[in-house]
């Protein structure tokens, strides 16, 4: 389960976008429904010719908060594909009562998007581990998190 909200200046009242973040039950390795979606093109032509040249490969799917230099944040579903490396688990539960899995060690990554920015299209960079706090965009003050609602 993930949460989202939006970044809210407490000083000028500046709110950004709408912010998904953490995993959702779709972000499970190889999720057929996620693999159906890549195959449909809708991660775009990239994603959909590197699965068909590597079947096996393993994709996943993220919710990924991305912040750009001139202070446009924005949070987008993503993918990204992995070639598969050596099984280091078996039948592993992803979720409770889930679906049993096999776990790979991480391979090379084969595909991951590059995200532009709407504001002034460059190119943003990805934040890890998004804070609960961020400088605005429009006066430098500071933004809360202001959370409210849960998403999966
Ligand atoms: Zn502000
Ligand atoms: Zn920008």
């Amino acid at each position: 389960m993930g949460i989202g909200g939006e970044y809210v200046c407490e000083k000028c009242g500046y709110k950004s976008e709408q912010i998904l973040m953490g995993p959702g039950f779709l972000s499970a390795p190889r999720h057929p429904m996620i693999g159906a979606r890549i195959m449909n093109g809708e991660y775009g032509e990239k994603a959909k010719k590197i699965l068909e040249e590597n079947p096996d490969s393993e994709f996943s799917f993220y919710m990924v908060i991305y912040q750009c230099r001139c202070g446009n944040i924005t949070s987008e579903d993503v993918v990204r594909i992995r070639s598969r490396g050596k099984k280091i688990d078996e039948g592993v539960p992803w979720t409770f009562g889930g679906p049993k899995m096999d776990v790979y060690e991480r391979g090379k990554i084969l595909y991951r998007p590059v995200v532009k920015c709407k504001e002034c299209g460059k190119r943003m960079r990805e934040i890890r581990n998004p804070p609960m706090e961020m400088p605005c965009p429009k006066c430098g003050g500071t933004m809360g998190f202001n959370h409210d609602l849960f998403w999966d």
